[in-house]
Order: structure tokens, then C-alpha cells, then sequence
């Protein structure tokens, strides 16, 4: 990364451990959306490169990181650890320049990053295989957890270098190595990422970045027949297509995807709580998040009251510039999001909802600034309660009976969070349970933790991110027979 006299700042490719121009030389701006103007130029890597960076991946694969032992990928990544907490700031404000998060909530998100290295770490050296009891006295059969390969990694524009980090960290510990194209609208992060854990001891090759304006970089990612397994996180429409040319190539594939997640509020709940487990929910990073708590599901009796509270804290909620500690929300992260957000407000508005508050453009502020909406007065079949706005826009439904509340919150096609706001034991439980959903709070919202799955059901995804479940999701499976006897048999018997 280099700065240059024109002030933009420089991000190349990372391949092979070396950073390098694309092959094309050609290069594109990444606007600061707070400034509403570019402020790093990027390399603009196109499939030429990624079949460069799959070469590299596979090399280092086929090479000295594909023997290294648990142990030995446990220290090196533990060391990655520690060099990102100690590069945690400029990490974060990297990413507040290129997509308008809040240095507030990416200081927060880096530091807590380096638990995801260091609890990988903890199973590089614990992925055991097992002893199988013989069919047949003349075998004896084990298994053992191998890497899948080289995994193609595609993320977005959303909190690059987390959603990096739950596809990394375990693909490391098992073994794995990697290229991975970042979100064209927010790719400089992840260049300063991978110069950072090379600089901690990655050994080359291990992970490559290219970045890429054109979607036919990520095309390639996806389609790469040198690649073993593909993991994405974006929109449901871009996850089906890379899951379909992975699919060309027989090739596992785990998608992190959008999500409409219900927020059901029973009238015992503490409704201070719960409104401001709505706020994190869906004002938290301006709404922009796969988990948003978007759909408020809530009882009748308290629906007025709880609206009141979510509205006047709303109304009270900081826009800013994001490096600003006092700052409680930033703008939409790129022009094309703004767009698409205020586009959902002015359908929901011809569709007949009501704005309790908000509604459109923060015009006090100008920018790519939306405000904190809530939006009443609407049904399941309201565009706004059914689809992912990945804004800040709440949309209210009252229900009667829990089972009128559960019929509600699953009634969507997505299915990656939810919670339950109540303080009946009984009923939290009994709903958690119902909840068709990958991740359930009980009056809490928006936690995660490396060592806790995550991922969706139905349209919301495939495979599950962090806990154990996450490296098998990078490992092969293989069982060996050994003869025991020194015996010939029949060749022409199975078994
Ligand atoms: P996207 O799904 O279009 O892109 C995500 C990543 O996939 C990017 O790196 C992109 O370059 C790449 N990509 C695009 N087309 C591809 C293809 N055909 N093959 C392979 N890779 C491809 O998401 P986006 O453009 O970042 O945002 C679009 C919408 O997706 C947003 O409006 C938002 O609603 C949603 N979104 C969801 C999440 C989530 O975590 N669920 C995250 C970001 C965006």
C-alpha cells in the first residue's frame, strides 16, 4: 500500500506473497462514501488474474503449507492473531474510508477479530480422524480430515474483513489455502489484510487477494475448475449463480446470504430492552448487515408502545461522519445501495404504509445519508416486510397469539436470524426452538462468536460459518481399509 501525489491511497494485488499491478495495469477509484469522493486507487484484476492467484494458492497448496502439520498452522496462525490486534486501528479505519462504517463499531469488530485466529488455532491441531470398528476381521479402517484444496472466497460490501475471517480462520486451520475477491466497492481493506498476516508469517501463496471492478472477477473466482470449494457471502440472487458454476465443477460451495429476520416481542417483554435490541438490530452499521432485525413481529397490546420507544429513540439517533465517536449512524456505504434503499421507501409509501418516522433522505445532511425509518400500518404482503432492504428501515406487524407470531416470523423465504423477547423461561425456549431460523437470540441481538455456527436456512444460505461446524465445512472426509492378513482373495467378490 503506498500513497500517491495524487493522495490516493495505492492497493495492488496480493498473489504469490508479493503485491502486484494487474496484468492489464489497469486500475480503478474507491469512493469514500462519507466524502462522497475517491480516496485510494485499486488494482482492477480481471479472470486473467484470478488465474494467476489460483495458481499461487494452488502451488503453495501442493507445496510446503499443504504438509505443515496442525501444530505448526496453530502457531502461524495464532501469530496472524497477534499482528492484527496490533494493526487493529488502521485496519478499521480502512474500512470506515471505504464503505462509511462506523470507526466506533470496526474498532470493535477488529479487535474482536484476532479471537477467530487464535480459537481456529485451538482445533488446526485437534482435526482427528477416527478408528471404525471392521465389518470383516481381515480390515482395519480409520478416516482422516484432509483439505479440501484451494477455496475461492467471495465477499461484500458489508464488514469485508469479518466475513473474510469466518471463511479464513478455519479454512487455515485445516489446512486450506485461498483467493479471495473482495466486494468492488469496498476492496482495500482486505489488500492491507493479506499484507498483514504475510507479514506474521503466512507463508506465500497461502492467501491472495484479487480485487476487481468488473463482476466478471468473481465470475471467474466461482467457475475456476483449479478451484476445490467456494465460499460466498453477498445477495441471494448472486449466491445462486456462483452456486451454479460451482456447481459445473462438482464443487463444494457455502453461501451466507440475505435475510429478513423477525425481531417477536411478547407483552411481557422488558420493552426498554426491546427496543433497543431494535435499534442494534436495524439502525446498528445503517441497517446494512446480513443478520438485520428488519421485521418486527409484536403483540397488539404492546405494538403502540414499543413503536413509541423505537421511534423516540430513532429520532434521537446521531447521523455523522463515521470517525466521529458521538457519530450513531453513517451513510449507506455506495450510491447504488442509497438508490436501492430509497426505492423501497417509495414503494412501501405507493403500497400505502405509514412512516411512524422517517421515510426517506437524511436532507438535513445531503450525502448518501437515509434516515432511522419505521414503518406501520402493514401486512406480510407488503414489499417492505418481505424483502431485504440492507438499510435502516424497521417494518411493524402485530400479532395476537404466539402461534399467530410464529406463523409470522417463518413466513418468508429466508431464514438467517431471529429473536424472542420475553421473560417467560417457558415461551422463549418453546418459540427459540420454532423459529425456522440459523441463529436465535432471546433478548439480545446482533452477538456472534467464532465459536458459535452461524448461517441460514432456506434462502439465507448453505453450510454454517465459526464453531467446529465450519471446519468440516473445509475438510474432506477419507476412509482407509488396510488389510490385515497378507492374504489374496476372490477378485471378483465385493468386500
Ligand atoms: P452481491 O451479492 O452482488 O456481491 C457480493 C460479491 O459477489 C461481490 O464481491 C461481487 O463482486 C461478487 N459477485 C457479483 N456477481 C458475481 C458473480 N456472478 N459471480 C461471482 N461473484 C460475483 O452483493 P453487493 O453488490 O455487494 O450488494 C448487492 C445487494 O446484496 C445489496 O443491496 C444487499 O441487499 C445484498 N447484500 C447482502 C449481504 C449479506 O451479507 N447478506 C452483504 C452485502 C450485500
Amino acid at each position: 500500500m503506498t500513497t500517491t501525489e495524487t493522495e490516493l491511497q495505492e492497493f495492488r494485488l496480493f498473489i504469490g506473497g508479493r503485491s502486484v499491478d494487474a496484468l492489464s495495469g489497469a486500475t480503478f477509484e474507491s469512493q469514500d462514501p462519507y466524502a462522497e469522493r475517491p480516496w485510494a486507487r485499486i488494482a482492477d484484476g480481471g479472470p486473467e488474474d484470478v488465474d494467476v492467484a489460483v495458481g499461487a494458492a494452488r502451488a503453495a497448496f501442493d507445496g510446503e503449507w499443504g504438509q505443515t502439520t496442525g501444530f505448526q498452522r496453530a502457531a502461524v496462525m495464532r501469530a496472524c492473531g497477534d499482528a492484527i490486534a496490533a494493526d487493529a486501528e488502521r485496519l478499521a479505519l480502512l474500512e470506515v474510508r471505504d464503505s462509511g462504517k462506523l470507526l466506533r463499531e470496526m474498532r470493535g469488530q477488529l479487535q474482536a477479530l484476532p479471537q477467530w485466529y487464535w480459537y481456529f488455532s485451538g482445533l488446526a491441531d485437534k482435526l482427528e480422524g477416527r478408528t471404525v470398528p471392521p465389518v470383516n476381521g481381515n480390515y482395519f479402517g480409520y478416516t482422516r480430515r484432509e483439505p479440501v484444496g484451494v477455496v475461492g472466497a467471495i465477499t461484500p460490501w458489508n464488514s469485508p474483513l469479518l466475513l473474510l475471517t469466518f471463511k479464513l480462520a478455519p479454512l487455515l486451520a485445516a489446512g486450506n489455502t485461498c483467493v479471495v475477491k473482495p466486494s468492488e466497492h469496498s476492496p482495500a481493506s482486505t489488500v492491507a489484510f493479506a499484507e498483514v498476516l504475510s507479514a506474521a508469517g503466512l507463508p506465500d501463496g497461502v492467501l491472495n487477494v484479487v480485487t476487481g471492478w468488473d463482476r466478471a472477477t468473481g465470475e471467474r473466482l466461482a467457475a475456476h475448475p483449479g478451484v476445490d470449494k467456494v465460499a460466498f457471502t453477498g445477495s441471494t440472487a448472486t449466491g445462486i449463480r456462483v452456486a451454479q458454476a460451482a456447481a459445473a465443477n462438482v464443487n463444494r460451495v457455502t453461501l451466507e446470504l440475505g435475510g429478513k429476520s423477525p425481531q417477536i416481542v411478547f407483552p411481557d417483554a422488558d420493552l426498554d430492552a426491546a427496543a433497543n435490541g431494535l435499534v442494534a438490530g436495524v439502525f446498528a452499521a445503517t441497517g446494512q448487515t446480513c443478520m438485520a432485525g428488519s421485521r418486527l413481529v409484536v403483540h397488539a397490546d404492546v405494538h403502540d408502545a414499543l413503536v413509541e420507544k423505537v421511534v423516540a429513540r430513532a429520532r434521537t439517533i446521531r447521523l455523522g461522519d463515521p470517525t466521529d465517536p458521538e457519530t450513531e449512524m453513517g451513510p449507506v456505504a455506495n450510491r447504488p445501495q442509497y438508490e436501492k434503499v430509497l426505492g423501497h421507501l417509495r414503494g412501501a409509501r405507493e403500497e400505502g404504509a405509514t412512516f411512524a418516522c422517517g421515510g426517506g433522505a437524511a436532507a438535513d445532511r445531503g450525502g448518501l445519508f437515509v434516515e432511522p425509518t419505521v414503518v406501520t400500518g402493514v401486512t406480510p404482503e407488503h414489499t417492505v416486510v418481505r424483502e431485504e432492504v440492507f438499510g435502516p428501515v424497521l417494518a411493524a406487524v402485530p400479532f395476537t397469539t404466539e402461534e399467530e407470531a410464529l406463523k409470522l416470523a417463518n413466513d418468508t423465504p429466508y431464514g438467517l436470524a431471529g429473536a424472542v423477547w420475553t421473560k417467560d423461561v417457558h415461551r422463549a425456549h418453546r418459540v427459540a426452538a420454532r423459529l425456522r431460523a440459523g441463529t436465535v437470540w432471546v433478548n439480545a441481538y446482533r452477538v456472534v462468536a467464532p465459536n458459535m455456527p452461524f448461517g441460514g436456512f432456506g434462502h439465507s444460505g448453505l453450510g454454517r460459518e465459526n464453531g467446529m461446524e465450519a471446519v468440516n465445512e473445509y475438510t474432506e472426509t477419507k476412509s482407509v481399509f488396510v488389510e490385515l492378513t497378507g492374504g489374496t482373495r476372490d477378485p471378483f467378490q465385493l468386500g
